[in-house]
């Protein structure tokens, strides 16, 4: 088993003879040793007591036979459930220090990269309402830390790659069919700037087709592009977190309010922004926290400049896991139930519900009349529930999210000084 090996390897030598030796005196199963060590890896992750410090063993031991390492598993999942299941608490976390490891001399050019994609909703069936975006990754890997970012997992951790001939390759796409291309999936949209040409190339594609919305997506603190001009059909948009989780998950990357400075700029340029709240964590202050980040939209910005709003939780993938329960670096986004849906492991729907329902209700009438908000990669079940409307299909909220893009890039670019 290639996951239990690694994960194996991955505790310090006394640590996994411990581990081990738990396995071999309780003869647990593959599959209890499997949650055994990643409990065990979370809980390193979470700076939280080993589990080898918290069971009963004179308990476990007055069990016979099969009995006892059932014993061992229940307290196991006793002890994490709680931990997984409130919210957690961060007054007792103390963030790595994360240097940047990747700077622009890192980059190199490469070709080699894949352009155009699609958004990385499940492919089969609609377990989760998706708004079809095209995905264009002319920059790929990141010079930002955020802990439960999958770009990390992705590429080689060292290089950033960037295509050097965009605007050539950008002649040659078949935009049949395209309205909506996302720059932000195998990076940050704004990482490099305008240094290798990028956002120049993006500018001469937006400018020639005027019917598709190129959407950037940031949490850079780089404000040198701001003096460029661009078209109206590309639109700037920033993701937000409550500032606690900015601090001690989102590594390097700008503060909430140097975030929301950067929109105010490009709003002041004319230029339509907007902001995804992504990922939500459930997290001890939640409510008062995220409650903030809506009061600075609110007060810094009139619905006229938004184009959009979106939400979203934590949510991983097998491999992304394996990741980050392999290498380690201390974090506490996976202190989450990990349930599973749609292929990948997030919060229980109830614990969404709550988030996502309040976070709404913090924005005002005006706001909530005029300003598009979505809900990025959830299951259609908490639409109704959460933003007092849903689709019956993707196509239909697809065409929805296109009409109200449209109509805000052709008021914008109506009101042009
Ligand atoms: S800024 Fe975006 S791409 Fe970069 S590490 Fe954070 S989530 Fe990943």
């Amino acid at each position: 088993m290639k996951a239990l090996d690694e994960l194996i390897e991955s505790f310090d030598e006394k640590k996994r003879e411990r581990l081990l030796s738990l396995v071999d005196n309780y003869q647990l199963t593959d599959s209890q040793t499997l949650e055994l060590l990643k409990d065990e890896a979370d809980l390193e992750l979470w700076q939280e007591t080993s589990a080898l410090d918290i069971f009963d063993y004179p308990l476990i031991d007055s069990r016979q036979g099969k009995r006892k390492a059932e014993e061992l598993m229940k307290e196991l999942r006793s002890y994490t459930h709680n931990l997984r299941y409130s919210p957690t608490d961060y007054s007792t976390f103390n963030p790595p220090k994360i240097i940047r490891a990747k700077s622009e001399e890192e980059v190199f050019t490469d070709d080699s990269i894949r352009l155009m994609g699609k958004c990385p909703c499940p492919v089969d069936g609609e377990k989760t309402r998706c708004c079809k975006l095209t995905t264009l990754d002319a920059v790929s890997q990141c010079a930002f830390g955020c802990s439960y970012c999958s770009v990390q997992s992705f590429y080689s951790k060292n290089k950033i790659g960037v295509v050097s001939n965009l605007s050539d390759r950008l002649k040659c796409i078949d935009t049949e069919g395209i309205w909506h291309i996302g720059t932000g999936q195998a990076s940050d949209s704004l990482l490099l700037g305008d240094s290798h040409g990028t956002l120049s190339a993006l500018c001469e594609f937006a400018l020639s087709h005027p019917d598709i919305v190129i959407e950037l997506k940031s949490k850079s603190p780089r404000r040198d592009f701001m003096k460029m001009e661009f078209p109206r059909n590309m639109v700037f948009t920033w993701s937000l977190n409550a500032e606690t989780i900015i601090k001690k998950e989102e590594h390097l990357t700008a503060t909430l309010d140097e975030r929301i400075e950067s929109a105010r700029i490009m709003a002041d340029k004319g230029n339509l922004v907007g902001f995804h709240i992504h990922p939500m964590v459930y997290f001890k202050n939640w409510q008062d926290e995220y409650r903030k980040v809506v009061e600075k939209i609110v007060a810094t910005f009139s619905p006229s400049e938004l184009c959009q709003i979106s939400f979203g939780t934590l949510t991983f993938t097998k491999a992304v896991l394996q990741y980050l329960r392999t290498h380690r670096t201390p974090s506490r986004v996976l202190s989450m139930p990990l349930v599973e849906a749609a292929g990948k492991y997030s919060y229980t729907l109830e614990i969404k519900e709550e988030m996502f329902k309040t976070v709404y209700s913090y924005f005002p009438k005006e706001f909530k009349e005029n300003v598009f908000f979505y809900l990025c990669m959830e299951d259609p079940s908490l639409w109704m529930k959460c933003l007092e409307r849903e689709y019956s299909c993707d196509k239909e909220f697809e065409e929805d999210m296109k009409k109200h893009y449209l109509e805000k890039v052709r008021a914008s670019s109506s009101s042009k000084v």
